[in-house]
């Protein structure tokens, strides 16, 4: 934390601070986060955005930044490398680089919700080899549970872990889709069953380096959106991973996938928010400057109405997350509320970016404004990390325990 406090002040001295909303309910450390991630993204990520996209670049030297700044590992022990900050700040971070350009922030949650899981269950050993190298930076990690067969329907993993009785390390053989940071990561975490039969009883989590052998990464998906981050395939052949690479036991690793997604569903949710931020943003830029019928867009009731509707999304998204972050930091169950806080927030932001191209009419449609960016980076924050649907499900069988009589 402190070592995040000095870089966030000496940067905001730096670039100076302009006020910003909702300072008033955050605390200093909080504020001064908000502020450095802001004009950092202001300063950095943004004006790049476009070129990365279009030339779906990989943000190297930006993620080293954020490694420097303590964000890709904000709730990670100090001990461990980590800010040793609480998923208030995650959230803030998360919303503040992804306002800039969301596809660095799937970059910054990915590794998040991996050295995260690795924090929680992982051996001291783990932690030495598995995480410290994983948070400034240096590398980059992936989360591998999706499957050409399946994503939503996770518990039904086909990526075979066999032990060897002889060499008393376990075989990993299937693939793995939809892979984030795979092309550029040194490691990560593979979900893969020990027995089918037992369903998502049998799943274990593997932790392992990329550079082994039979680990190759093979299909590079060409995405409509957030094409800054890598999305491949993984193919596992005979990949050897030692008992002790084992993140927990044997057969827990659909638990530690739903618990790690809780949280991950915090950051999608920020990140979602962040977006709808920046649409917003545009918008009423745009109205303001736009002259239709002899006055400006910004004076005309339907764009107002427009612009309220995106503003009371931003709000709520905004509210819902901090309001899941806020219970995890005070050790209270999440899973409801950080579904809602994602299905809210991911829907937000396609609604606000929509709403984005039509403030701008035809310039929201072409690629010298980034509204049409936006919407397709919007986009995915309703699939991965659950499905709305799957996040109605989860929510639905909450409230349906809670108000049984
Ligand atoms: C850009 C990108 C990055 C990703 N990164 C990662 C990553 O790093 N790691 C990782 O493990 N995965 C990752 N994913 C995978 C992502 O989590 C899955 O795509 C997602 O969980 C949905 O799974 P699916 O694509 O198999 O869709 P399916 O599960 O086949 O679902 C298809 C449709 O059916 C609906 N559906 C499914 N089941 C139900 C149900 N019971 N009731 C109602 N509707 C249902 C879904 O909501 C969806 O609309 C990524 C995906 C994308 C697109």
């Amino acid at each position: 934390m402190l070592q995040l406090l000095r870089t966030t002040w000496a940067l905001g001295q730096r670039t100076g601070v302009r006020s910003i909303a909702c300072l008033s309910s955050l605390s200093e450390t909080h504020q001064i986060l908000q502020k450095t991630c802001r004009e950092f993204a202001n300063a950095e990520l943004a004006p790049s955005a476009r070129h990365h996209d279009r030339e779906e670049l990989f943000p190297a030297e930006q993620i080293k930044k954020l490694g420097e700044l303590g964000l890709l590992a904000v709730t990670v022990k100090e001990e461990y490398g980590g800010s040793g900050l609480d998923y208030q700040a995650y959230a803030i971070g998360m919303e503040e680089i992804a306002r800039g350009d969301a596809a660095v922030s799937v970059v910054m949650g990915v590794n998040n919700l991996y050295v995260g899981t690795v924090q929680q269950h992982g051996t001291e050993e783990q932690k030495q080899n598995f995480l410290e190298p994983f948070t400034q930076g240096k590398h980059i990690a992936f989360y591998a549970l999706s499957e050409p067969g399946n994503g939503s329907d996770a518990g039904a993993a086909s990526t075979t872990a066999k032990l060897n009785d002889e060499t008393q390390t376990y075989l990993l053989n299937g693939t793995k889709a939809w892979i984030s940071n795979s092309k550029e990561a040194s490691g990560g975490l593979v979900f893969a069953t020990i027995d089918k039969t037992l369903r998502h009883k049998g799943i274990t989590a593997f932790l392992t380096h990329k550079d082994v052998y039979g680990l190759s990464v093979s299909k590079k998906e060409n995405k409509m959106g957030m094409r800054a981050s890598s999305t491949c395939q993984l193919v596992l052949e005979d990949v050897q991973v030692p008992q002790n690479q084992i993140l927990s036991m044997p057969g827990n690793g659909f638990r530690i996938a739903m618990e790690s997604l809780d949280c991950g569903r915090i950051g999608i949710a920020a990140q979602a928010t962040g977006i709808a931020q920046a649409a917003l943003e545009l918008a009423v830029d745009y109205s303001q400057k736009r002259l239709a019928f002899g006055k400006q867009l910004s004076k005309m009731q339907m764009i107002q109405q427009k612009l309220a509707d995106m503003a009371l999304r931003v709000e709520t998204s905004r509210l819902l997350t901090w309001r899941a972050a806020w219970l995890k930091d005070n050790g209270l169950p999440i899973t409801k509320e950080a579904s809602m806080a994602k299905l809210h927030a991911s829907e937000a932001a396609t609604y606000c970016a929509h709403q984005c191209i039509q403030v701008l009419g035809g310039m929201g449609y072409v690629t010298d404004m980034p509204a049409e960016l936006y919407y397709r980076n919007a986009r995915v924050t309703e699939i991965y990390e659950g499905t709305s649907e799957i996040q109605r499900l989860v929510i639905a069988g909450s409230i349906i325990k809670e108000y049984a009589v």
